[in-house]
């Protein structure tokens, strides 16, 4: 059964991404977002995160002993932080996708690796890179190529919007976790996950994306140029291949529904307030037919992230208890995209000319939150996703 009452764990958790989203994070927001590529890393804020949020961070790694609950925890806090600011959720030093894609893929010293690179004195950041320029949702095409050369591997190849490279690669003693193909007529079956340590010198950025949100977060074009690595950096030893990629979504897909629907919120609670501050309040106990339209709106809004929400809930609930939550994980990012959407849309309606301007947060609510419908695989390849679990077909059968 799922309990909706939450840990003492979270709760805590949750007060103290609270303090940080208002305190340190919601004060920077607009900076970060007017001046994409040109600002430091917040290394304060980073710092601080490294030194004091280890509770957080260490649920997330193997091994940890802290909670039962590692991914319920994970989107409460996300959840949380994206309130504040979904870019500085991006740029959080945690093991993020890359981390995610170890977890999924990795022998037991490889996530021991992970492990104690995020014990380190440093602050570290990952990212994982799969899309190429040729694909993104039919990901079983990629071209990058990893051919076996004596006691190493060497990776050649072009990858798009890698989150958090720069970071990874550039600012920290990070790394990247590359998908490749050992076989390029093979299709899926050749394709094989390779960590990338930052220093390399086959790998570089070439370009950074200016990009319409989430634009304190760096993504990054990079370059595989016989990037040479050890064997023992061909994640799970071989056994692991494109499923693996899939796996990791299916964790990383409630996180990225979370993250949405704390931008959800922060725009809701604004409108809440503003409304409050002008003289309207929300009549809950009001039979729908006497509610004015911006109540109705209003009411609306709420429910449509409530239903998003617990749609998360259930996938972090089954990802946590090791239940295949394929279906789920990809409904949960379905419906948090389309909810903040609509909602901060929406919110910007109510407010008006003023909510288009900048003057107040929607806009800028409204153009990071678009992402979550677009990254880690679309609305569209998730709703195929969920149709061909429940359907019975293979991705031959249902294109
Ligand atoms: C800010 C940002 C960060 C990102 N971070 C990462 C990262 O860290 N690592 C990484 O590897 N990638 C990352 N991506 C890439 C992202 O995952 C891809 O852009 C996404 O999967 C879509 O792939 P694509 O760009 O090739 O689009 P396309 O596949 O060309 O899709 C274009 C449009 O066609 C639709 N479409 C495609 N195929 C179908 C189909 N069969 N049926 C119906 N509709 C379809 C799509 O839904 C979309 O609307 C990031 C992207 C962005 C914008």
């Amino acid at each position: 059964m799922i309990s909706f009452e939450n840990s003492d764990l979270i709760k805590e958790q949750q007060r103290y991404a609270e303090s940080i989203a208002l305190e340190r994070i919601r004060p920077l927001a607009r900076y970060y977002d007017a001046y994409e590529h040109e600002h430091e890393i917040p290394w304060d804020f980073v710092r601080f995160i490294w030194d004091t949020g280890r509770k957080g961070l260490d649920a997330l790694m193997p091994g940890a002993e802290v909670p039962d609950e590692p991914f319920m925890l994970q989107i409460h806090t996300s959840e949380m932080i994206s309130w504040g600011d979904v870019g500085f959720f991006m740029c959080l030093p945690w093991p993020a996708l890359g981390g995610n894609a170890i977890q999924n893929t990795g022998t037991e010293e490889q996530k021991n690796r992970l492990t104690e690179r995020f014990r380190g004195e440093r602050p570290t950041w990952t990212c994982m890179a799969l899309t190429e320029s040729h694909c993104g949702s039919d990901s079983s095409a990629i071209r990058t190529r990893a051919v076996r050369d004596g006691d190493g591997w060497v990776l050649n190849g072009e990858k798009l919007f890698v989150t958090s490279a720069r970071k990874a690669l550039e600012e920290s003693e990070g790394f990247m976790v590359v998908w490749a193909t050992t076989d390029p007529g093979a299709g899926r079956s050749a394709i094989r996950p390779f960590l990338v340590e930052a220093g390399n010198p086959g790998v570089r950025i070439m370009k950074l994306e200016n990009k319409l949100g989430l634009r304190a977060s760096d993504t990054a074009v990079v370059i595989l140029e016989d990037c040479r690595i050890p064997l023992e950096n061909l994640l799970g030893g071989g056994e692991k291949g494109f499923k693996g990629a899939m796996a990791t979504f299916d964790s990383a897909r409630p996180a990225a529904a979370s993250s949405g629907l704390g931008i959800a919120r922060a725009t809701i609670d604004f409108v809440k307030e503003e409304l409050g501050r002008q003289g309207v309040t929300i009549r809950y106990a009001l039979p729908r037919r006497l509610l004015t339209a911006i109540e109705r709106d209003v009411i609306d809004m709420e429910t449509e992230w409530r239903a998003a929400w617990l749609l998360t809930v259930r996938a972090a609930w089954m990802v946590d208890r090791g239940i295949p939550s394929t279906v789920e994980s990809s409904m949960s990012k379905v419906k948090a995209g389309e909810a903040v959407t609509r909602i901060t849309q929406k919110g910007i309606e109510l407010m008006g000319p003023l909510g288009y301007s900048e003057r107040m947060m929607l806009e800028k609510w409204m153009r990071d939150g678009k992402i979550i419908d677009l990254f880690e695989g679309t609305g569209q390849i998730n709703r195929l996703v969920i149709a061909r679990r429940i359907l019975g077909y293979s991705g031959r059968d249902l294109k």
